[in-house]
């Protein structure tokens, strides 16, 4: 929905040389649809298109770009600018041993992380990392750090439920300074929701070992109530980094601008997997076109830019809607449709990284050309065939085949794609075009 209607606003503003009040309002607002259905709280949404308006308006519109093109680079730039600001790597400028403290709610991934992270400083910056758990709650939790911390290949300290967290934290503190190792990494127990006595034990906890790191492990699937968690996190601790887990989940991710607008702290790490090595060091760009589903609109506005027949992607969407059925003139439309994009190549510099790097894999050239054959074979074929492609059988292949110049092979392969083109078309009927045409680019 969100790029339907964008494509039309991208298109309306076309050929204007600045961004207006009045161009610019409609596209905001699908902006922050777009941010409302990646989880971004409501707040957070005003604020930053707020700031994303106030850049915009007046704005001359440079060279080759449109204005529709114009506001997608400064929605884009500063939801990675909010995002992040380079800070990346784990602080251990402290006396050793650096203390860090990992808090959040339960279930959030604060071992699995402390674990990633014990890992990370052992392999990446040669650091003596010791682990203690401080989840006196659930004694399963004390020997899931034991597990996973001897899968990090660091030590573990002992703990157990009968022990105070403060007196856990500050007996490990004290084996680790006596053992000489650069890091402790302090767990600690989460709630299913907050409470004042989880937050008065953590701060209790602050202050007795004074971590160099204060940890806001926060499950990035969490939605719109990533904002309270992160208010009531921040109230209690002066946190000093986040650590956004599960982003290897389907979510857009964007309890990301939610938790960084709310604490202020910088998003360090992403959690990719469940397994240890699934730590990244958080990308705040790639994260902004994951955020807006930036895929979607960048390729829209280029393929709106380079003159794509939208009238006739509609009539198309129309078609779908209604029911009718989809013959060979239509996917004859549709692989012209592909061929106008103007070279498909000249899309890939416009997708964000990830999935430019997968496109990277497919030789645009061969498509290119496997394209014009389809158009061939189709063209070899009758009006009447074309609309009942059923009678095409053995003797009309051999024709069609030959009226193109290639084998019968290519041309069943060809209406076996057709086939499943059209099958594809029944089940979408009443899908946004946008998802349509996506799919139908391959
Ligand atoms: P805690 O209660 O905050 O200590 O959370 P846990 O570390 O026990 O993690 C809760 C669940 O989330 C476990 O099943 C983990 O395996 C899983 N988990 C943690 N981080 C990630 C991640 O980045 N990706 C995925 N897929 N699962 C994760
Ligand atoms: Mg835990």
């Amino acid at each position: 929905a969100l790029t339907d209607k964008l494509s039309r606003l991208v298109k309306e503003i076309r050929g204007q040389a600045r961004i207006t009040e009045a161009n610019v309002a409609d596209m905001l607002r699908e902006v922050r649809m777009a941010l409302l259905e990646a989880d971004v709280a409501l707040p957070v949404v005003r604020d930053f298109i707020a700031r994303v308006r106030e850049k915009a308006l007046g704005q001359d519109v440079l060279g080759s770009l449109t204005p529709g093109q114009a506001l997608v680079s400064i929605v884009n730039k500063e939801l990675a600018a909010t995002m992040g600001d380079g800070v990346a790597d784990i602080n251990l400028a402290a006396q050793p041993p650096a203390v860090i403290l990992m808090a959040g709610l339960q279930g959030a991934g604060k071992t699995t992380t402390t674990a990633k992270l014990a890992k990370h400083l052992i392999e990446k910056r040669n650091k003596k990392v010791l682990t203690v758990s401080g989840d006196v709650y659930r004694p399963a939790a004390i020997e899931q750090l034991k597990t996973v911390t001897a899968q990090a290949g660091a030590e573990w300290f002992p703990s157990t439920p009968e022990q105070k967290p403060v007196d856990i934290a500050l007996a490990a503190l004290d084996f680790a300074k006596k053992h000489y190792f650069d890091v402790l990494l302090v767990d600690t127990a989460g709630r299913l929701a907050i409470d004042d006595v989880l937050m008065r034990e953590i701060k209790d906890l602050h202050a007795a070992i004074h971590p160099v790191e204060t940890l806001f492990v926060v499950d990035a699937m969490q939605g719109q109530d990533a904002i309270n968690t992160a208010r009531a996190f921040k109230e209690a601790l002066p946190l000093t980094g986040i650590i956004l887990t599960k982003l290897d989940g389907d979510s857009r991710g964007g309890a990301a601008l939610s938790v960084r607008q709310i604490t202020g702290a910088p998003i360090k790490f992403a959690g990719t997997s469940e397994k240890l090595d699934g730590l990244e060091v958080f990308d705040a760009e790639r994260h902004a076109g994951r955020v807006l589903g930036m895929g979607d609109i960048l390729a829209l506005v280029e393929q709106v830019t380079a003159g794509v027949d939208m009238a006739s992607a509609q009539k198309l969407a129309a078609k779908v809607k209604s029911g009718a059925t989809f013959d060979l003139n239509d996917f004859l439309s549709q692989i012209q449709q592909m061929r106008q994009m103007g070279g498909l190549g000249s899309l890939m510099d416009k997708l964000p990284s990830a999935m430019a790097a997968k496109a990277g894999q497919v030789d645009m050239g061969r498509v290119e050309k496997d394209i014009k054959r389809k158009e061939g074979i189709i063209h070899s074929m009758t009006p009447k065939e074309r609309t009942k492609p059923d009678l095409i059988k053995a003797t009309r292949k051999r024709r069609i085949a030959a009226g193109a110049g290639v084998q019968v092979q290519e041309v069943n392969r060809m209406l076996k794609e057709f086939e499943q083109m059209q099958d594809m078309m029944k089940k979408m009927k009443g899908a946004g075009m946008m998802k349509m045409m996506k799919r139908l680019g391959g």
